[in-house]
């Protein structure tokens, strides 16, 4: 399953803001405040920033933020665009209902792409199943678990402590103790706090 494995602080220069990609990392030890200048050797001239420079950072910047390539975002655009509501608000809907999302989320990983590396290992199941698909999409209703066999391990009794520390989406109902998250309600737009403007992104998909 193709991921991207360069550097990751890179990422957040390159955007010009803190991404949060390697989770208790990102509160305890991210020198962005200190390099934030973007990655390059010409980076640091005033350039005049076109329309479709502008489109391009922002889609980047959600790719990033969820870790998904190219060609995975282009999917989950496209069946955004399908549907009757907002183009650029279902497709955060489409991205943050992410099985990956949804574990992170849930506090049973530091960050997302932990939480991908749990889903592609076979230690989740939803709704009983173990389930490797990181870019599976949930569904209300949908019991998200740790599967019974990697409960025991040293990372899962350390990760109890950190999820019931986790604030989390109202739209799931965690009970770290069960291992278990419930998906109460499918999430909505105004409860995902990525810093994303998804009309730019719906421009540059659109050109
Ligand atoms: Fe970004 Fe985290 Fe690296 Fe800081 S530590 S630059 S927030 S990935």
């Amino acid at each position: 399953m193709a991921r991207y494995t360069g550097p990751v602080c890179r990422l957040c220069r390159r955007e010009g803001m803190k991404l949060f990609l390697k989770g208790e990392k990102c509160v305890t030890k991210c020198t962005f405040d200190k390099r934030s200048s973007p990655p390059g050797m010409h980076q640091q001239r005033r350039r005049k920033v076109s329309d479709f420079a502008l489109q391009l950072r922002e889609k980047q910047k959600a790719r990033r933020i969820y870790g998904v390539l190219e060609r995975q975002m282009r999917i989950t655009f496209d069946r955004a665009a399908e549907t009757s509501g907002a183009t650029g608000d279902q497709l955060m809907v489409e991205l943050e209902s992410r099985l990956d999302n949804a574990v992170y989320r849930s506090g049973f990983a530091k960050s997302r792409s932990q939480a991908r590396q749990l889903v592609s290992h076979a230690h989740v199941t939803v709704n009983g199943r173990v389930t490797k698909t990181p870019s599976f999409s949930i569904s209300a209703g949908d019991l998200i678990a740790i599967a019974e066999k990697s409960r025991a391990s040293a990372y899962f009794k350390d990760m109890l402590a950190w999820a019931k520390t986790q604030a989390r989406p109202a739209w799931l109902e965690v009970d770290p103790d069960a291992f278990s998250a419930k998906v109460t309600s499918p999430p909505q737009r105004g409860q995902i706090e990525a810093p994303v403007d998804t009309q730019l992104i719906v421009e540059h998909y659109s050109r």
